[in-house]
This record gives structure tokens, sequence and C-alpha cells, in this order.
């Protein structure tokens, strides 16, 4: 079964360290939140991990059943099955959806073993139908005049499209209204197996109320200050961050 070790990472942006030694353990089946007020390092995790170039990891490990992704390009990142859906999307002119989709999937699928465009587009279809997506986003520029909303149903189309092993979402559930973020986490829940494993980066405890965590773990100051059941989720949207920083003694 899928196995994703992070142990001691340490990143830099700018000669500026943000990540101070972050420690998390996940395995497939389980569903991870990371939460934290802004500007905690939640986006510089999720940038780490998939080997953005402005982001310089300084120290520790990062395994994916026992290979180590820090070692690897950012594409070998995604082949070896992490996925990561980002805050902001890009946009990519000239470049279609469904063209961006395809080269994407059998960039992970390797040489020799390329989908076939019927299937493909079987595929492609059934799943916009399941997120409920126009059927002409397939043929639009990627991400090129998406709505916030939209934006985020075509990363998680990504994510099924893929079928990676390790899931990362990053504030997947901003600017989404209510049906969306049900459509958004239908797709998610759906995606769930014993051999994939998510890690929901969220500031509000919302989106938890569709995807339910196992485990919520609280990120302050580029670290991982707290852990525990979904009920922390709760008790955060309640109460906010101060009792955690009155009771790390953490000021600013
Ligand atoms: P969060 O996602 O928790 O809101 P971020 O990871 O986006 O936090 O940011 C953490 C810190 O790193 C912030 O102080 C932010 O200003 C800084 N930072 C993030 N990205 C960059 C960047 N590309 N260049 C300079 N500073 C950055
Ligand atoms: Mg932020
Ligand atoms: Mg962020």
């Amino acid at each position: 079964s899928t196995k994703f070790v992070i142990e001691g990472l340490k990143a830099q942006i700018e000669g500026k360290e943000i990540l101070k030694g972050i420690n998390l353990e996940m395995k497939g089946g389980e569903v991870h939140a990371i939460m934290g007020p802004n500007g905690t390092g939640k986006s510089t995790l999720a940038s780490a991990l998939m080997g953005h170039p402005k982001y310089e990891v300084t120290e520790g490990t990062v395994l994916l059943n026992d290979e180590d992704l820090l070692e690897m390009e950012v594409d070998e990142r995604a082949r070896a099955g992490l996925f990561l859906a980002m805050q902001y999307p890009s946009e990519i002119a000239g470049v279609t959806n469904s063209d961006f989709l395809r080269s994407s999937i059998n960039a992970r699928r390797g040489e020799g073993n390329e989908i076939s465009l019927i299937k493909f587009i079987r595929q492609m279809e059934g799943k916009m139908k399941e997120l409920e997506m126009n059927p002409e986003f397939a043929h639009r520029y990627l991400n090129e005049g998406f709505s916030g909303g939209e934006k985020k149903r075509n990363e998680i189309l990504q994510m099924m499209m893929l079928e990676p092993k390790i899931v990362v979402l990053d504030e997947i559930d901003s600017g989404l209204d209510i049906d969306a973020l049900r459509i958004v986490a239908n797709g998610v829940n759906a995606m769930k197996s014993e051999e994939r494993g998510f890690l929901i980066i969220t500031h509000y405890q919302r989106l938890l109320n569709y995807i339910t965590p196992d485990y919520v773990h609280v990120m302050m100051q580029g670290r991982i200050v707290k852990s525990g059941g979904p009920e922390l989720a709760e008790k955060l949207e309640a109460e906010g961050y101060d009792w955690i920083k009155e009771e790390l003694g953490i000021t600013d």
C-alpha cells in the first residue's frame, strides 16, 4: 500500500526560511488536513513537495513508497504518483485543456503505454459529467478565462484522470460556492481508495464537512504544531488559532 513520509523538511524562498522542519506520515486510504493561519507556509509545503524551482529545500527527506522525491525532477515526481492542485492554477495560452490532460496522462503512463484517443475522450467526458463541467471546457485553452470555481473543478478533473497515489489539494475550496464545493468534494470522495492518500490544505473548516479527514494538523510559522482528529478542525472553526498560540507560547 502507498506510504508517504515527510521528515525534517526545511525550505526557503529567496534566502528566507519558511519551512522549519515538517514531519508528516501518511498511508494510502488516509485523508490528512493541514490547517493554519495565512502566511504560515502551507502553500510553500505544497510547492516544495512538487519541486517548484523558487523553493529551495535545504534539509529533510520526502519518501513516496521508499523513493526519494526530492531527488526527482518535477515530471518524475508526477510519474511517481504525486499530484498537486495549486491554490492559483496557471493559465496556458495555446494549449487546450484536453491536449494538456492527454499529454499529462501519457507522461504518467510512460512511453509505449499511451492511452488511446478513444479511451481518453470517453474517460474525460465521463469525468467532466461527474464534475458537472460544460463539455466545451475540453477545447478551451487551459484555465484561460476560467472562473475561480471552474479552475478548481478543472484541477479535480486532472486529479481524476491522472489517478495519483498522493494528492495534495491546496485551498481547493477557496472561491467555491456551496454547489461547486459539493461537486468538488464528491469528486475527491469518489477517488478515495486504499492505494491513495490525500493531503488537504485548507484555511477553513467548511470543506471538511464534505471530506472527512482522518487526521488534522495545524501548521504555524513553518511547523506542524498540533495534530488531532476531525474534532480539532471544529475547534479551530469555533475558536480560531489564538488558543494554540497561547498553549505553545507563540507571540507574533
Ligand atoms: P500560506 O499558504 O500558509 O498562506 P505561503 O506558503 O503562501 O503561506 O507563504 C509563507 C511565507 O512565504 C509568507 O511569508 C509569504 O510571504 C512567503 N512567500 C511565499 N511565496 C513567496 C514567493 N514566491 N516569494 C517570496 N516570498 C514568498
Ligand atoms: Mg495564503
Ligand atoms: Mg496558501
